[in-house]
């Protein structure tokens, strides 16, 4: 079969809010770029952010403070270069997308509204009502299109062209007809947000499967820190949609079956608005010691009742909506039943500041970048802080374009595709659509996510991980047997689920791995059985590769500090 080969400057795999802001800017210098994604822009999760995004804004805070908070709750894991880069620009990044265009809320006088979220000292998380994501992504996509920008929707993306440390371009087909193309370019961008889809309640959209990540590890890339999956304290019982901690910066209490505000136990000076880590560990606690509430007794109160109908509809319509479609709760009437769900991924593909993707911790590779939730570059360390990411999102995707640009005109050289490196999709397409086991995608997928939530969750311990372990070997056998049913060429969601869990079962091995080397308990990583940090042995990033046969081997790098000793975490 003839491969057509797509040839430009720049190729970027993702149309969330760091892929469009690096398309707009790469556009924008003259450079040609296309965007491929899986969904149509617009429906990329960034879309789906509710609560706000971060930038010391008011007269009352500084970017100091911003840094200080950022890093403290990363569990000093973060980079400090990376965290100080990021702060000082958030003002700017915020000034950017408004003059483009962003409606944020306001406050009486005018100026931007900012409202309180967990682990900071200030209120400084900009909204626009709980619709934060869609309205920064809606500008920033008009924008990008406005540039001219090339988007190719609805085109998977399968494998990177990627050898001798260079890469040159991705091998991607298209969901409406199977159609394989290669994009064979000077820079290849990758800004595929996160992977929380491998735990059974989870706050994801469907497309979440960490694809970007099992891409690169298959070609021996490394991936970093996997081990640190952030659960959000609130999550609607059952599904794990989330409720953004908004409702918590908006004043919401929680409760547990005896009406204690157990907070007040584990974070008395914060209470709610303690880091994410802190508060899902606590709710998780009283769960575990019978003081749940609902039917099976696996959830506790978010009770917002006491801030009144006119101010929830001002600032929280949609987690009022969400909270009655799913839960049939109105939150301006009654306490609603949240519990803890997997929500993000602080791990992911090792960056430098600049976001070349590297091959080793001191080594990078050529014409390979990555920005948005699936690089770690590391400013989150074991924790994030709510209202970060879309900062890191939209700040990272810019500065990562404007770098592209920036090495494009120092010179990178192309280097011609051949079609036969379409071989490795092709085939793994083949083996799908044609291998006849016994196997289902759904049963195979329902058996990862919940095990993984279950032994690989908020609580690990050692033997917990081992079992995981050997449960990830076994499915990942199981897959060798799967079969489709739809054997069709037209939106073969069979065939593109069945490629995503190969990618899930991949990278949730290295999430696995590193839980269970890392014998110590750090921000979203908490060993029951390693109860303390211990940053004599584990102050250092992991970096896991993966072999052909799926063994992972794993190595360690430096964290770089700089003005914030590490201390013990208090709230
Ligand atoms: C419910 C929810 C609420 C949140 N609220 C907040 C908040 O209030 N504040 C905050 O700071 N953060 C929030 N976050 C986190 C934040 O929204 C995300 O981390 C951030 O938006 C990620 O942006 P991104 O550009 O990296 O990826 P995404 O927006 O997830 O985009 C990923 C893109 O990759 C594409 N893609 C993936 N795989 C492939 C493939 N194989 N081929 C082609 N295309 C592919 C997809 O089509 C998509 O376009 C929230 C997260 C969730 C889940």
């Amino acid at each position: 079969m003839e491969i057509p080969i797509v040839t430009t400057d720049v190729v970027i795999v993702g149309s969330g809010l760091a892929g469009c802001a690096a398309a707009r800017e790469i556009k924008k210098s003259g450079k040609d770029v296309i965007v491929l994604t899986k969904l149509h822009p617009l429906r990329s999760h960034s879309g789906a952010a509710q609560g706000g995004v971060n930038a010391a804004l008011s007269d009352d805070d500084d970017v100091e403070l911003h840094m200080f908070d950022t890093v403290k709750g990363s569990d000093y894991l973060a980079d400090q270069d990376a965290v100080e880069l990021m702060c000082s620009k958030a003002p700017e990044t915020i000034r950017w997308i408004e003059h483009m265009g962003a409606a944020f809320s306001r406050r009486e006088d005018g100026r931007i509204a900012q409202r309180p979220f967990g682990g900071q000292s200030k209120p400084r998380a900009c909204f626009a009502k709980d619709r934060t994501g869609l309205t920064l992504l809606q500008t920033i996509y008009e924008q990008a299109h406005r540039e001219g920008v090339a988007f190719w929707d609805e085109w998977y993306v399968a494998d990177i062209l990627y050898k001798n440390g260079k890469a040159y371009g991705v091998v991607a087909f298209n969901l409406r007809d199977l159609k394989p193309t290669i994009f064979n370019a000077k820079a290849v961008m990758f800004a595929t947000g996160g992977y929380a889809r491998a735990f059974k309640i989870n706050s994801n959209a469907h497309a979440n499967t960490g694809d970007g990540l099992s891409i690169f590890a298959r070609h021996g890339l490394p991936l970093e820190d996997m081990e640190f999956v952030q659960f959000h304290p609130s999550g609607l019982a059952g599904s794990g949609i989330l409720i953004s901690e908004a409702a918590r910066g908006e004043g919401g209490r929680l409760y547990n079956s005896l009406g204690e505000r157990f907070m007040e136990k584990y974070a008395p000076e914060k209470m709610e608005l303690a880091p994410r880590d802190v508060v899902a560990r606590a709710i998780m606690n009283e769960i575990r010691e019978g003081r749940g509430v609902g039917p099976d007794k696996m959830a506790v109160y978010l009770d917002l009742t006491h801030l009144g109908e006119a101010k929830i509809m001002e600032r929280l319509p949609e987690l009022r909506d969400l909270a009655i479609t799913f839960l049939g709760q109105d939150m301006v009437k009654e306490p609603i039943m949240i519990t803890v769900t997997a929500h993000y991924s602080m791990g992911g593909i090792p960056v430098d500041i600049n976001g070349h993707v590297k091959q080793a911790p001191n080594k990078l590779t050529e014409g390979l970048y990555a920005a948005g939730e699936c690089a770690c570059v590391s400013v989150h360390g074991a924790n994030r802080l709510g209202a970060n990411s879309l900062l890191e999102a939209l700040f990272f995707g810019r500065h990562v374009g404007q770098n592209i640009v920036e090495d494009l005109e120092k010179g990178i050289e192309f280097q011609p595709a051949a079609g036969s490196e379409a071989n490795t999709m092709l085939e793994e397409i083949e083996f799908i659509m044609t291998n006849n086991g016994t196997e289902k995608t759904a049963k195979l997928r329902q058996e990862l996510q919940d095990t993984m939530f279950e032994n690989c969750g908020v609580f690990r311990t050692e033997e917990s991980l081992k079992k995981q372990k050997e449960i990830l070997k076994e499915l990942r056998n199981r897959f060798r047997n799967i079969r489709i049913d739809d054997k069709s060429k037209t939106f073969n969601t069979d065939l593109q689920e069945a490629i995503e869990l190969g990618h899930m079962l991949d990278y949730a091995s290295f999430i696995v791995e590193g839980a269970i080397a890392r014998k110590e308990s750090r921000g979203a990583h908490y060993r029951e059985d390693y109860p303390n940090r211990d940053d004599e042995n584990f102050l250092k990033h992991t970096y896991a590769y993966m072999d052909e046969e799926g063994n992972i081997s794993l190595e360690y790098g430096d964290v770089v500090l700089g003005k914030f000793e590490p201390q013990e975490r208090k709230y």
